[in-house]
């Protein structure tokens, strides 16, 4: 059996923020005494830079570290200022891009890591992994640990651009067929479906999926679809691997990341047009997917991202090779540039 941490905190409320220093004094006692790196990055100080000076305050020993982008680098600089410089907690407030980088440098440094994240884009926020790129090759996804404690200010996160919100839905909803296609790979050659990491992750989509609050911008929404991304997260850290929440929806989203760099769309849209795709080359009815995308208004016109025809069917044929110790319904049905084509033109239509 995989051994697995959890958090040890988990505060999701209004103005958090606002008391973060009395929150991480409960998740970890004597913090006050400890020295601790603060990571964000400078477009957020006009929005959290009054709670970060308080934090200041009460943490006399702490340090400021703004990072400007989630590159490998940028987080082993990090790494080194934490070795270097005797760093025994590290904060990363932000969204992925700070998230990411703190979450990798800490487990490098070895030292406790809390997430308090801005935006609730995608279910990094509690998962045992970072996605960091470097200079001319894709974007990796690196094992790491999950966070010491996850705090979450409703108020912060709600005044987030709608897209972020959009997007955690699209990454929590793309679990209904990366579980599917853990089932399979498990039939096809006996990769093991850690059962409890299975519900998990299955309970992180009923409970968005069939919650009556649909206004995203409402408090009981973003209590919702935090516990979601949370438990998305866990049941990753559970498993050993990123397979609950993760199938061909996600290749479909590394192909268009590595093979057509210039479509501009975000990892939670892309595996949500993803998993409408995997869903009909599963054999499964799409109704659900498509009545909660359509219920928060989420547009999965491929052509109104970029993606042509072209691009659309090029990515999907190309997605298989993304990962290929990976098997998916990828590996069990025979795609073609008619079929794919097909599904293109009931995306764009809307069925
Ligand atoms: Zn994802």
């Amino acid at each position: 059996m995989n051994r697995f941490h959890l958090p040890g905190c988990l505060i999701i409320e209004e103005g958090a923020c606002e008391r973060l220093n009395e929150i991480l004094a409960d998740c970890i006692p004597g913090i006050e005494e400890k020295k601790a790196v603060i990571v964000t990055e400078e477009s957020l100080l006009s929005i959290i830079g009054a709670y970060l000076d308080e934090m200041k305050r009460d943490l006399p020993k702490s340090e400021l570290y703004l990072i400007e982008k989630n590159s490998f680098e940028q987080a082993m600089e990090l790494a080194k200022y934490i070795c270097m410089k005797d760093v025994e907690i590290i904060v990363g407030v932000g969204g992925g891009k700070v998230l990411d980088v703190a979450k990798y440098a800490g487990f490098v440094g070895k030292i406790p890591y809390i997430c308090v994240p801005t935006t609730l884009s995608n279910d990094s926020l509690s998962s045992p992994v970072a996605v960091l790129g470097t200079e001319g090759d894709a974007r990796k996804t690196l094992k790491c640990a999950i966070p010491a404690g996850i705090v979450v200010d409703i108020n912060v996160v709600m005044n987030a651009p709608l897209f972020h919100l959009q997007s955690g839905i699209g990454d929590t909803i793309s679990k209904y067929t990366a579980l599917y296609d853990w089932k399979l790979d498990a039939a096809h050659r006996g990769e093991r479906v850690d059962d409890f990491s299975y519900l998990i992750s299955d309970m992180a989509l009923s409970s968005l999926c069939y919650n009556e609050e649909k206004s995203l911008k409402s408090k009981e929404f973003i209590k919702i679809l935090t516990q979601s991304l949370v438990l998305g997260g866990l049941a990753m850290e559970i498993a050993g691997n990123s397979r609950p929440c993760s199938g061909s929806e996600h290749l479909f989203c590394h192909s268009l990341e590595e093979n057509h760099k210039e479509i501009q769309i975000s990892h939670g849209m892309a595996v949500a047009l993803g998993s409408l795709v995997s869903c009909r080359l599963q054999g499964r009815d799409v109704g659900m997917l498509e009545a909660v995308l359509k219920a928060y208004h989420m547009d999965m016109d491929p052509m109104n991202w970029g993606i042509t025809k072209e691009i659309f069917t090029d990515a999907w044929l190309r997605a298989a090779d993304t990962r290929k110790d990976r098997h998916t319904v990828l590996n069990e049905v025979e795609l073609s540039e008619a079929l794919l084509g097909g599904i293109y033109e009931q995306l764009r239509a809307g069925n």
